[in-house]
């Protein structure tokens, strides 16, 4: 398998390149000719596949390779839509060319999230040519509209026809960084839990009046001032969830030098502002992560106020975004932020919508097969997961809601920053590298065929 895969790889790699090519940016998504692109690709191998539209130019394409056992399955998702690319004249290459230079393929989408896509859909291709079945059923869904919350692409799946993406196990996007431990060792960092999502506008009055006479704490927008401030400055209280826990001491237990289980315990005590001190020291990404990943974040997003330049507005309207862990819910959102404004004039909050956290269990026979598979393809290495929080949030909860244990998980080249890399994933210079692509379309085809569940 490993060997075919190597041999494929400029078939790989022009596949990328291909679906780049797509202009999927949503809105509009528009991701039905891309669907009927991979529907033609795999059929002609062979692969039994289908095209789902979702209305209007949205597109999702689904495949299946029946397995040994069908009483299980395993699910790999991906997205066909990407963020736009906003600032064009900035990239090195035009953000829909595929152009490659060296090892590096270059567009809006190449790592989120059109390489998963690619590994994903080769590794159902590459059984089916090699003609091995996997153990246990193995289906591909590629949707639509992931980047504008999903529900027109496996969101609409799961409510109009949930049997066709019901499985036991799920890989999908978000997880796959290494990190270089002590003594050459390599943790990759396994998504099992992603944080909820809260937009909540904040209304804030003063009495307004002539600008000639500013000396007025009823100027609205000083009063927004004011709030912003209190907001960034607002310590969540300590909150304790196991997964974050479990993640941050595992991680940490790799890393050079800082025994993981006392800084996770600092990190989880009265101790955590010198913690993060110390953390900042020999990490500051680390740190800003941290602390995003450690209780409920507010960040302002959108502020509106003023019609006039001569005249003091009374009124400012903002809105903030916040991420939540698993347990906190609008209510708790709402708790927090009149206690970080209390004091400030009148204001009221309004909750815009919302989702909860969402989270698998560490399955501890699913996390031995990848494991035992990251193993056998990088042989020398000494190579561990761990379980991480993803501050952000993707299609991952939608099938955790039909029961599945859903896994965000590409593994990249470990000889990469990706830390800095992923960065780029709505960035500018969007980018992967040829080693990380083939590597996770290894791990995708081998894993079906010695996964013991
Ligand atoms: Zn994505």
């Amino acid at each position: 398998m490993v060997k075919a895969i190597d041999e494929s790889s400029s078939e790989i790699v022009s596949f990328l390149r291909s679906i780049i090519r797509f202009n999927t940016v949503n809105p509009p998504g528009n991701e039905l000719p891309l669907a009927q692109y991979i529907y033609d690709y795999m059929s002609r191998e062979g692969v039994d596949c289908e095209v789902i539209e979702s209305g209007d130019g949205r597109g999702n394409v689904i495949a299946r390779l029946p397995g040994e056992d069908d009483s299980k399955r395993l699910l790999y998702l991906s997205h066909l839509d990407v963020v736009p690319a906003v600032n064009a004249s900035l990239w090195s290459h035009d953000p829909f060319s595929g152009d490659v230079e060296g090892d590096w393929i270059y567009g809006r989408g190449a790592l989120d999230c059109k390489s998963l896509v690619t590994a994903e859909a080769f590794s159902l291709i590459m059984l089916k040519r090699l003609g091995v079945k996997p153990k246990y059923t193995l289906i591909f869904a590629s949707t639509a509209d992931e980047e504008a919350g999903g529900w027109r692409g496996i969101g609409w799946i799961v409510s109009k026809f949930p049997e066709k993406v019901k499985a036991d196990y799920v890989i999908n996007e978000g997880g796959g960084l290494a990190i270089r431990g002590r003594g050459g060792r390599v943790i990759y960092l396994v998504d099992v839990c992603e944080k909820g999502y809260c937009n909540v506008k904040i209304r804030i009055s003063g009495k307004g009046g002539h600008s000639s006479t500013p000396y007025t704490n009823g100027n609205a927008l000083y009063l927004m001032g004011l709030a912003i401030k209190r907001l960034y400055e607002y310590n969540p209280p300590m909150y304790r969830f196991s997964l974050v826990e479990e993640s941050v001491k595992r991680v940490f237990e790799g890393l050079a030098g800082l025994p993981g289980s006392i800084v996770a315990r600092m990190l989880f005590s009265p101790m955590r502002p010198l913690a993060l001190k110390v953390i900042s020291r020999f990490n500051p990404n680390i740190n800003r992560f941290l602390k995003s990943l450690m209780g409920l974040t507010i960040a302002p997003t959108i502020a509106n106020s003023g019609e006039k330049e001569n005249v003091i507005p009374s009124l400012a309207e903002l809105v903030v975004n916040c991420r939540l862990l698993p347990g906190q819910d609008d209510k708790y959102v709402l708790s927090v932020i009149r206690d970080a404004l209390s004091g400030i004039g009148g204001f009221e909050v309004e909750i815009l919508g919302w989702f909860p956290a969402s989270y698998s269990d560490i399955d501890l026979k699913f996390f031995n097969s990848m494991e035992s598979t990251l193993k056998l393809l990088m042989p020398n290495i000494d190579v561990r997961l761990a379980p991480f929080v993803m501050p952000g949030s993707s299609d991952s909860r939608f099938l955790r809601s039909l029961g599945a244990k859903v896994y965000g998980f590409s593994p990249m080249n470990p000889n990469l920053n990706y830390g800095e890399l992923m960065n780029l994933a709505h960035g500018v210079n969007e980018k992967i590298d040829v080693n990380s692509l083939l590597l996770s379309t290894k791990f995708l085809s081998v894993l079906p065929l010695i996964m013991n569940i």
